[in-house]
């Protein structure tokens, strides 16, 4: 069941319908991953939950924990895959918040030293087919 104030029709409701195409890296029954279309760092990847929750506070408390098990397994296969020397990661709540879309999801951004993040919308698109391809090998070798 959809939590209050959930959009069926926000896009990453239509990513996990397959209506909109995604970069995927890792699905199963309780998360998706894909690469964030506008990346802050190079592999910038998003984790969001199956359950149709609007924020972190609308997720029921017994779907968190496997959905932050899989924020960390992909969080993981970022900073291997990437090579990264540090991660960031960060999710946003309610546009107050800096929540754009409004299905939860975690940002995990490979950081390296001495590399500040890039400004909102102004990622390489080119580079996020080999980023994610980099990032499934390193979920396949956890
Ligand atoms: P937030 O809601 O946490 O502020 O951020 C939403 C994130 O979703 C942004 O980093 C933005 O670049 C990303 N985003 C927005 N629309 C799309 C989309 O259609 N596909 C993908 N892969 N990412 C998107």
């Amino acid at each position: 069941m959809p939590t209050p104030d959930y959009d069926p029709q926000n896009i990453f409701a239509k990513i996990l319908r397959g209506e909109m195409p995604c970069h995927k890296i890792f699905e199963d029954d309780v998360a998706l991953a894909f690469m964030d279309i506008f990346p802050r760092a190079d592999g910038h990847a998003l984790v969001i939950p199956k359950t149709p929750a609007r924020g972190f506070l609308d997720m029921p408390p017994d779907a968190l924990g496997p959905y932050m098990a899989r924020v960390q397994k992909v969080a993981a296969a970022v900073k291997s895959g990437m090579n990264a020397d540090g991660l960031t990661i960060q999710q946003f709540n309610e546009s107050a918040g800096g929540q754009v879309v409004f299905h939860l999801h975690f940002h995990i951004l490979p950081r390296r030293e001495g590399v500040a993040l890039r400004p909102p919308g102004a990622g390489d698109k080119a580079s996020i087919e080999a980023h994610a391809e980099k990032i499934r090998r390193a979920i396949e070798a956890l």
